[in-house]
């Protein structure tokens, strides 16, 4: 009897895993929606992005994908637990992740999923990946090329040690990930994998193999590289994340990385020399130099997405050949935004719709119908629920986000989403962005920037000024849009719980070398 329910047991339990669909999380640091062959932008014909592209002709492409915090660790662990940053502890990079707190891995695998994250992790060193019966990632931020990478193979929660690879790390970070793949992970369970990139956050360091891709192409720029931020508050004025002034030597590649391998050293040598010769030949100044620093820094940019794109090409590639294809969704997103000189500007943080929208494409073959175009308000804190509902799991009640699973269905749900709260708190910090929350509802945004010393608001018209280059905020004409954003704004804030303080944890202890201190603006 024991034996016949132990085999009944067994055939459930492949029952519902041959029917689970498996969970492939392709996850990019700082990609620009802009930078999406897929996506509508003054870029679009330069940035071929073809295996990317292919689940948006497979699947669903969403136009208004909003973060909670613009910025790399606190949106890891916005994902991990579906929570916005004050409930999950994480408001800032340099604080560390409690990994002991309920998270979406965590209940997959107890609901019977292989779990695994390789690439970049990014929640602090102080311990493994929790939730994951293998993981392997970098170490910190993770250099470009020959990556050391922490390692917890056997699943129990710790580090089995550091691994130093020698090569290109988004190619490496693709070789492991197709190897835990193929090798490594439990074929008797669905899997949820997480494949997280570096790539590409700064400083964009390309793949040999396309360190001249682009050399003979003057991209378009963006119509606000020239921005004067006249039209917003103080915060447009402070901050420090310009291409004209905040871009370092190696940002812009007059300095090789310290960490080649003399081979690679010879082919970077070979790549930039010419090109940094002829810069210092053309003796440019003023908004020439800005262009040619542009021109160099969105090319390295877009240099690291084609190796991205070439690794999820790979990946997809293997789904395919195993069969696996029909019953996995893929999911393509970034942590956040980024800019392409827009406003002059690199980087992230703000709620302004660059770094705000992040891309996310979808693949679900027999649920999303392929092609679609979504716009519904979504965001990366419903991918926790979303994975739940996926495996089967009842939905914990504490998390913030929704699960997309109708909306993918084609049938977004009446009472969805209208509108959505944003709040990010790293001042002082990297890029001087004071501290501000705000409200989006897809055309308009209203913007707090509360610290006390600014206190100032922004409201934009997205359909007048798609730029966002003139605040309307208490313009005639506005009264009631800006009443109605108020309204919504304590509404999210009452509902999320957030706190009238900010926690003491969102104080970064470890202020950057090279932090100049901010100027009022004229
Ligand atoms: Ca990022």
């Amino acid at each position: 009897m024991k034996f016949l329910s132990l085999i009944l047991a067994t055939t459930a339990l492949s029952l519902s895993a041959a029917k689970r669909p498996n969970v492939l999380f392709i996850f990019t640091d700082d990609h620009a929606y802009q930078a999406v062959g897929a996506y509508d932008s003054w870029l679009k014909e330069h940035c071929p992005t073809p295996n990317i592209d292919s689940l948006a002709r497979d699947g669903m492409l969403f136009e208004q994908c909003y973060v909670t915090n613009s910025i790399c660790g606190p949106m890891r662990a916005a994902i991990q637990t579906g929570k916005y940053s004050h409930a999950n502890g994480f408001l800032v990079n340099g604080n560390r992740f409690d990994g002991t707190q309920q998270t979406f891995p965590k209940l997959l695998r107890k609901a019977g999923y292989t779990t695994a994250v390789v690439g970049k992790w990014h929640l602090g060193e102080h311990m493994a990946p929790q939730g994951y019966d293998y993981s392997e990632v970098l170490v910190g931020q993770g250099p470009y090329y020959n990556p050391p990478m922490r390692k917890d193979a056997d699943g129990d929660g710790k580090n089995d040690g550091v691994v130093k690879h020698v090569g290109y790390t988004t190619d490496i970070i693709t070789d492991l990930a197709l190897d835990w793949m193929r090798d490594k992970r439990d074929k008797e369970k669905p899997f949820m994998l997480m494949f997280q990139h570096k790539a590409p956050h700064r400083n964009w360091q390309p793949a040999p193999k396309y360190l001249n891709k682009y050399d003979d192409v003057t991209l378009p720029e963006p119509p606000t590289l020239f921005d004067d931020y006249s039209g917003r508050t103080l915060a447009a004025h402070q901050q420090d994340m310009t291409i004209a002034e905040t871009m370092t030597r190696g940002d812009l590649k007059l300095s090789a990385p310290g960490n080649l391998t003399p081979e690679q050293k010879k082919l970077w040598d070979a790549a930039y020399d010419p090109k940094n010769e002829a810069l210092a030949k053309a003796k440019l100044t003023g908004k020439e130099l800005v262009r040619w620093k542009y021109q160099r820094y969105v090319k390295d940019y877009l240099r690291c997405i084609a190796s991205v794109d070439d690794g999820i090409g790979r990946m997809l590639a293997y789904l395919k050949e195993a069969g696996l294809a029909e019953n996995t969704i893929v999911i393509y997103c970034s942590d956040q935004g980024f800019y392409l000189g827009e406003h002059g500007w690199f980087d992230k943080r703000w709620m302004y719709e660059e770094s705000l929208r992040t891309p996310m494409l979808v693949r679900w073959p027999g649920v999303v119908k392929p092609g679609s175009r979504n716009g519904d308000i979504v965001s990366p804190i419903d991918f926790a629920e979303t994975f739940c509902e996926v495996a089967g799991i009842e939905v914990p009640g504490d998390m913030h986000g929704r699960s997309l699973v109708p909306v993918l269905q084609g049938k977004t749900p009446k009472n969805w989403r209208k509108s959505f709260y944003y709040h990010y708190y790293e001042y002082p910090g990297w890029h001087y962005v004071r501290r501000h929350y705000g409200v989006a509802d897809g055309r308009y945004k209203l913007i707090h920037f509360y610290e006390k010393d600014v206190d100032q608001w922004e409201l934009f018209d997205l359909k007048s000024d798609p730029g966002e280059m003139k605040s309307v905020y208490g313009k005639p004409g506005m009264t009631k849009v800006q009443k109605r954003l108020t309204k919504q704004l304590a509404m999210h804030r009452r509902e999320l719980e957030v706190p009238e303080e900010d926690p003491p944890h969102s104080i970064v202890k470890r202020l950057p070398p090279r932090l100049r201190k901010p100027t009022a603006p004229n």
